[in-house]
């Protein structure tokens, strides 16, 4: 029977015994909800995983005066990198800077040229041991770009260059069709992420082959085109649309504009009744997806392609139904709250045009904050970032910086693997080594992705 390749969000009971622990540790519990990519076939996967994070080593983290700040003890903390000499020759944006200036306003996307990543490295956002774990988690997934542009989950694909060389490579036994184009958009988005465009850097011929990909798979319809993918779902739509959006965004590159033309018409199409996108078009939807797809609406603005009127109002009412009565907590698929649908919550209702000095927002806010970085669910961590730093909450460097020394400490230094990141939990170990490493990449590159959202003029005027 074929397997159909889900990217769901699985959601675990909150609370719990745990979590007083996660408080005290400032690292939040395992059993926070994250997103996932599991095989629909494979249903004890998650039982799987549960054990194989029971029995990992767990982090020596020791506790400074202050509960934010952490110093990470892993066994397999790697050496310090070389520090280079020359801010602006070690980090080289692919872009120009001047290219990359035009949409520097509030939730627009930042400078991400070499200039812009060493600025962020002055103010204390980034360092250049961040950036260099950057530049190797680029290396990485360069190499592991299949001859046909695209990336793939399945590091054990027959076709891809890894053959199976990198562990952990979302090995599938009955040899299903991965989403692709999510994995592809993920990819891009990391190489787009630090400024490297199809235009320039030294990654140009990378990303344009990505969105050459990406473009092979558009499957024209009455409705738009779907990037859904084969055997894919609005997981790949969002995504890939999503990085096809940052490269038009960042080039304007007119070649660009009828494939995210018609790739926001389908997302408009395919969002459902209730404002939300689900797995298929018009499918009940979760927050998960249906911010994938406002990510990549939002991005597609900046050029000026726009959705319907009533897009955006509508997927704002969606999210909304998914907050808590008090709206500073918001759940995935109900408003049963979690830490990780809190932090998506978060960040959407940022774009929505919302301040972070309301009390509401605040409230949320301050509630990721105080529970901090988890070791190993990337997503919640990847939103936490975006959440804290659009509303430049005054624990986003805390933040970053236990889970940046975290994240250097884990990174891969040897043989295939030199650059990537896996760890093993009940969604690392589902969702692969690509889906962890882009996830990471995006995450250094927090500082500098975007012009935050706060104290600007409202994207939305709803
Ligand atoms: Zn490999």
């Amino acid at each position: 029977m074929a397997v159909v390749l889900l990217l769901a969000m699985l959601t675990v009971g909150g609370g719990g015994d745990g979590r007083g622990e996660a408080l005290r540790l400032g690292w939040t519990s395992d059993e926070s909800d994250a997103p996932l990519m599991r095989l629909e076939s494979e249903a004890n996967e998650l039982e799987q995983a549960d054990e194989a994070t029971a029995a990992a080593e767990p982090i020596q983290v020791a506790i400074s005066p202050d509960q934010m700040t952490l110093q990470v003890d892993s066994p397999t903390a790697k050496p310090n990198p070389v520090v280079p000499d020359s801010p602006l020759r070690a980090l080289s944006g692919g872009s120009d800077a001047s290219s990359l200036m035009v949409n520097l306003a509030g939730g627009r996307l930042g400078d991400r040229s070499g200039a812009g990543r060493s600025a962020a490295v002055a103010s204390g956002a980034a360092t250049f041991e961040s950036e260099a774990a950057v530049d190797d988690a680029l290396r990485w997934l360069a190499a592991h770009q299949h001859n046909d542009g695209g990336w793939s989950f399945r590091l054990d694909d027959p076709h891809g260059p890894c053959q199976g060389e990198c562990k952990n490579p979302l090995k599938n036994p009955d040899d299903a069709p991965t989403p692709r184009t999510a994995a592809t958009g993920l990819a891009l988005l990391a190489f787009l992420g630090a400024g490297h465009t199809h235009q320039s850097g030294e990654y140009s011929e990378t990303v344009r082959r990505g969105i050459y990909f990406l473009r092979g798979q558009q499957l024209p319809s009455d409705y738009g085109v779907d990037l859904r993918s084969t055997q894919g779902s609005m997981y790949g739509h969002g995504i890939a649309s999503f990085a096809l959006a940052e490269a038009f965004a960042l080039t304007g590159d007119e070649d660009l504009r009828d494939l995210l033309e018609g790739a926001t018409m389908y997302s408009a199409w395919a969002q459902n009744r209730q404002g939300g996108w689900g797995y298929q078009p018009g499918g009940p939807g979760d927050i998960t997806l249906t911010a994938w797809q406002i990510m990549a609406l939002k991005t597609a603005e900046q050029r000026e392609i726009s959705s319907p009127t009533d897009v955006i109002p509508r997927a704002k009412q969606y999210v909304l139904s998914l907050a808590n009565p008090e709206r500073n907590r918001y759940g995935y698929k109900t408003p049963e709250p979690r830490l990780s649908t809190t932090a998506i919550g978060l960040v959407l209702m940022l774009y929505f045009g919302h301040q972070p000095g309301e009390t509401e927002m605040t409230e949320g806010l301050d509630w990721i904050a105080f529970k901090g970085p988890s070791p190993t669910d990337v997503y919640y961590d990847y939103y936490a970032m975006l959440a804290l730093h659009h509303s430049q909450h005054f624990g986003r460097m805390d933040f970053a910086r236990t889970l940046r020394d975290h994240l250097l400490a884990t990174q891969a230094t040897e043989g295939h693997e030199a650059g990537s990141w896996h760890f093993v939990d009940r969604y690392g170990s589902v969702g692969g080594r690509l889906y962890t490493t882009a996830m990471c990449a995006l995450i250094l590159q927090t500082p500098y992705r975007y012009v935050p959202l706060s104290g600007s003029e409202k994207p939305f005027k709803l």
